[in-house]
């Protein structure tokens, strides 16, 4: 399978403190891969790293053999490098499917011709990303009455219509009920068959993990300890260590 990301040798420290020390891995298109570690592992510091959001003390980024090293989230997010926010994102005053369109126009760049004709343009192919998150049910509602989990679907929905090929999750299902978790990923399992884009994510519930990635990432004290399928991954004496304080 063709690579989509590449990380180097990795590293961040702050003032002497190493928050990632020296972390190497690889993500395969359509391929759904899971960075997990205990609290202050390291794993949201690489993730703002590989979204340009922090500049990385050493190493190198590459996004389909091209370096993006320190670049801008703006420019790494043009380049096809897509994301969830832990904070949701959805304009609290719009629809649903409002918040789709906006993301829509914007994706086609459209701003600049803002009306009612871009609107109507871009209401059949919101509903499609609707559908694909299973929100067409509640298009027209506001998104202030939405649940959570509604929400962070919604969420999901507007970072496909920049059709990322890379999308970065940190903590998706943070705050939400077991069923609603698991939904969650399985909806994101879906989309990574279906539409074959790639998707690293973060998640504490180790159950919503094992179910559902491809391969898994465990990430101790700033060093990758286990890079591997699930059955790998479960029976590393590391990793068994880490988790079970053995
Ligand atoms: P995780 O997401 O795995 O829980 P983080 O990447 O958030 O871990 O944090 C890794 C470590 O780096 C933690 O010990 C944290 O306290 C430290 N850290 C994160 N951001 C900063 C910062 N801006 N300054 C100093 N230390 C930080
Ligand atoms: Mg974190």
């Amino acid at each position: 399978m063709t690579e989509i990301l590449r990380v180097e040798n990795l590293k961040k420290s702050y003032d002497g403190f190493i928050a990632v020390n020296g972390v190497s891995f690889s993500v395969k298109q359509g391929e759904l891969k899971a960075l997990i570690g205990p609290n202050g592992a390291g794993k949201s510091t690489c993730f703002n790293m590989l979204m340009g959001q922090l500049r990385p003390t050493a190493g190198e980024v590459f996004l389909d053999g091209s370096r993006i090293t320190g670049q801008k989230p703006r420019e790494i997010w043009r380049r096809g490098v897509g994301r969830t926010f832990q904070i949701t994102g959805t304009y609290q005053s719009m629809t649903v499917i409002e918040n789709v369109q906006m993301a829509l126009i914007s994706h086609h760049r459209r701003l600049f011709s803002f009306g009612a004709r871009a609107w109507r343009l871009y209401r059949d192919e919101a509903m499609d990303f609707l559908r694909t998150v299973d929100l067409q049910d509640q298009a027209d509602r506001p998104c202030s009455v939405l649940a959570y989990g509604d929400l962070k679907r919604l969420e999901l929905a507007i970072a496909l219509c920049h059709r990322p090929r890379l999308l970065l999750m940190d903590e998706p299902t943070a705050g939400m009920a077991p069923q609603a978790r698991i939904a969650l990923m399985q909806l994101t399992a879906d989309i990574v068959r279906d539409q074959g884009v790639s998707v690293l994510f973060t998640e504490h519930d180790m159950d919503v993990v094992f179910a559902h990635a491809h391969h898994i990432m465990v990430l101790n004290r700033g060093a990758l300890i286990a890079d591997g399928s699930a059955a790998e991954v479960r029976n590393n004496p590391k990793v068994q260590e880490v988790y079970l304080g053995g």
